[in-house]
């Protein structure tokens, strides 16, 4: 097919990268914008600062001109890594202009009209945009992806849910520094530290799961009605979210294998429909005693899979698990990307 060019606004920080690195020779996208704040814009990325995610920065990449986020106009898609009070008014401006925008911001994510989405969990919620459009009268488009641990909680929510009904959820996090963009935590503060306190984290994880799961009807989203209460912590691990969940169910399952099978055999529309980056299993299983690990597991699927682990009865709740996943890839630029490709392969975006 006929590559779709593309923007990147925040091409310059931690997400911005991986959604360069995810693009090279991507088949449906090509990127041919690259926007960032004042501070970087008129230079190229080479000179805007350093490439942060591994090896040297991409040739494609080093001589393009960073423009001004608020350039819109150039591409019909933009993907955006922008902070969240940047983000706001920025990706309205595009929405207006006529581009669709993948955030990965926390601006939009409350607006009743804005699908929150992750491809294995609820991809019907991609047709809340025509109710935006209608009710804002952009031709564009805002779609989000959730927070990075909501993202990997939300994958075997889903499997969960749907066999055994979930009731109430205890998330404990133990989030890596990347999370925080670049240059982000101080090396004083989070080297021999944890730090209980994610500003705004525990509120993000405990109500998006609720609009994920939630039913699509003719006036949006009516949320699931599961409790969740969540605990999030800074750790000096740099990439990786580990995830500590206790969970209670309406149908609990007989033993842990029942439950372990419900994950293991979870496929969705990004596996049915091949899109490029999803992966082969969403949800992975570990068999290791003291697994899953951040070094050891965040790249399975080329960091687009959740792995679970240590599945064992609750003597709260019912059972308890322990999840693990890439916070800038599945939980940020690959889930934004994914949400992208399915609505390709749903004829929802034309080349
Ligand atoms: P980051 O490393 O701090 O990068 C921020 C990017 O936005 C840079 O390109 C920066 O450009 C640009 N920017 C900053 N202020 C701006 C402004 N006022 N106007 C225009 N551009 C501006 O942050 P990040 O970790 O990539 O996060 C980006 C977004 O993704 C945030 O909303 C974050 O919450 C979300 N997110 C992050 C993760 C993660 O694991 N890191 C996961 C999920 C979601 P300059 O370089 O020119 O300053």
């Amino acid at each position: 097919m006929k590559k779709i060019p593309v923007g990147v606004l925040g091409a310059t920080g931690m997400v911005g990268q991986r959604f360069l690195s995810l693009l090279i020779d991507h088949p449906y996208f090509e990127v041919t914008v690259v926007a960032a704040s004042e501070r970087s814009a008129g230079k190229t990325l080479a000179e805007a600062g350093r490439w942060m995610i591994g090896g040297e920065m991409p040739s494609q990449f080093a001589k393009m001109t960073v423009q001004p986020v608020d350039q819109v106009g150039d591409v019909g898609l933009v993907f955006s890594a922008l902070p969240s009070d940047a983000a706001g008014p920025t990706e309205i401006a595009w929405a207006k202009s006529g581009a669709l925008v993948f955030s990965n911001a926390g601006a939009h994510r409350r607006d009743p009209l804005v699908p929150l989405l992750v491809p294995e969990v609820n991809p019907d919620h991609v047709n809340l945009l025509e109710l935006q459009r209608q009710h804002y009268g952009w031709s564009g488009g805002i779609l989000t992806n959730p927070n990075c641990t909501t993202t990997h909680a939300v994958l075997p929510m889903r499997a969960l849910h749907d066999a055994f009904g979930l009731s109430k959820v205890l998330l404990v996090s133990m989030q890596a520094i990347s999370g925080a963009g670049y240059p982000g935590v101080p090396s004083l503060d989070i080297i021999d530290n944890v730090v209980p306190l994610i500003k705004g984290e525990e509120e993000k994880v405990e109500w998006e799961p609720r609009k994920l799961l939630g039913t699509l009807g003719a006036q949006g989203v009516e949320e699931a009605q599961i409790t969740i209460s969540a605990h999030c912590n800074r750790v000096a691990v740099i990439d990786g979210h580990t995830e500590c969940l206790s969970l209670a169910f309406e149908r609990p399952p007989a033993d842990e294998a029942e439950l372990i099978a419900a994950l293991r055999e979870f496929k969705a529309e990004p596996q049915t429909l091949n899109l490029p980056s999803a992966p082969t299993h969403p949800i992975l299983v570990t068999e290791l005693a003291d697994g899953p690990q951040p070094r050891r597991d965040r790249d399975a699927e080329r960091g687009m899979a959740t792995t679970v682990g240590r599945v064992r009865r609750c003597p709260i709740l019912d059972y308890k698990l322990v999840l693990l996943g890439h916070n800038t890839l599945r939980g940020a630029a690959g889930g934004s990307l994914l949400n992208a490709e399915l609505m390709v392969a749903k004829g929802l975006i034309k080349a």
